[in-house]
């Protein structure tokens, strides 16, 4: 196991493209980091720079305290994960996972072999299937037996790319269970790159948010829901995404697309001398006016709100407002058969500006 150090590391491709601008990243002995971002971003090129696929332009990469920039990727022992899991058909499940010890000639004898495979095997709960061949397994235990080549190895670190992406939703699921539990079994330095928030939010212990090849912010999942950097990292992670609203300022009242909201005593300082302001607000801190006490009533502004769409989720309602805003303004609620005024769906919300509302000049969107 090793800590892996990325300090300014720059890539650019042969036709001059700039694909990752000066990426700078600790990631702690056994720690699980995710990259994410949108498509393009650089998340997959920052990856194959670690394992060695690609040469890396610009800074130093340390794998357990050593520059390995010009080491070969067999030399950097690390093993990594891909999305179509490079099985080879004609090989067995017990084949498969030999693999990487068998092509270290006379390294490991038969029954040394046969002890690793095993113990991966039951790692993965893959042992009544080791003498099947991949055609003969589902998606995910493919995708296990993928993973067993990683265990075998007893590498330095586990890199995965986008391992889910060919599975259906309930067995990414599955997946995504099995992957942070084999992590915290094993203990391995792991960093895992994927576009979908649901995965780094569940997997990591710290997410690595990567926009244009450049590092937006690297943070717990909460730290990233609780205190983004940017509207970039705000509108990234959460489902529904956060609403952006214009707000523009004056006296002691914040005028919202939907209703007059009443400047904290707190919050007053901070907004001094601006005008217009974007204001972030999850869809969560739009509460049902209906569920709230009324003593926390007057910290906030309560308006009605006309719903056009609903999304039932079982467990949530999903509603979207829409004011003057593109997109609707979305909101979670715990039910909506309540409050309706014979319009149409309408529904009392109420929301306040929260007092310790961060603010930040020259955002880049
Ligand atoms: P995705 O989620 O779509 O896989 P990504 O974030 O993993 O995206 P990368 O594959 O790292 O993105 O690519 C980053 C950028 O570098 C993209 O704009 C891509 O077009 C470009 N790129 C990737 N490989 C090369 C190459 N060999 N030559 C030139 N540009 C490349």
């Amino acid at each position: 196991m090793a800590a892996i150090t990325l300090k300014d590391i720059v890539k650019q491709y042969g036709d001059g493209f700039l694909a990752v601008k000066g990426v700078s990243l600790d990631i702690a002995d056994g720690e699980f980091v995710i990259l994410v971002g949108p498509s393009g971003c650089g998340k997959s090129t920052l990856l194959r720079m670690i394992v060695g696929l690609e040469d890396i332009t610009a800074g130093d990469l340390h794998i357990g305290g050593k520059r390995v920039n010009d080491k070969a990727p067999r030399d950097r022992h690390l093993a990594m994960v891909f999305q179509n899991y490079a099985l080879y058909p004609h090989l067995t499940v017990f084949e498969n996972i030999a693999f990487p010890l068998r092509l270290q000639k006379g390294q490991f004898t038969d029954a040394q072999i046969k002890e690793k495979v095993e113990f991966a095997a039951k790692t993965l709960e893959l042992q009544d299937h080791l003498d099947r061949k991949p055609a003969n397994l589902s998606g995910g235990q493919r995708q296990r037996v993928a993973m067993g080549r990683a265990i075998v190895r007893e590498a330095e670190a586990f890199l995965f790319d986008e391992p889910l992406s060919n599975l259906d939703a309930k067995l990414r699921g599955q997946m995504r269970t099995e992957i942070a539990r084999m992590q915290r079994r094993l203990g391995t330095t792991t960093v895992y790159v994927t576009h979908d928030q649901t995965e780094a939010m569940t997997l990591g212990d710290r997410v690595a948010v990567l926009r244009k090849g450049e590092l937006q912010q690297v943070a717990s999942p909460r730290g990233l829901y609780e205190q983004p950097v940017n509207l970039f990292v705000a509108g990234f992670i959460g489902s529904p995404p956060m609403n952006f609203l214009p707000g523009e300022i004056s006296g002691s009242t914040m005028t919202l697309p939907f209703a007059e909201v009443p400047i904290s005593a707190e919050l007053a300082p901070k907004l001094q001398g601006k005008e217009i302001v974007i204001v972030g607000i999850r869809p969560e801190h739009f509460e049902d006016a209906a569920l709230v006490e009324d003593a926390k009533k007057g910290a906030g502004v309560t308006f009605s709100a006309p719903v056009d769409v609903t999304e039932w989720l079982g467990s949530e309602l999903y509603a979207y407002i829409p004011f003057d805003t593109n997109p609707d303004v979305a909101t979670t609620l715990e039910e909506l058969d309540r409050d309706l005024d014979g319009e149409g769906l309408r529904t009392q919300l109420i929301v306040a500006l929260p007092s310790e509302t961060k603010i930040r000049d020259g955002v880049d969107a």
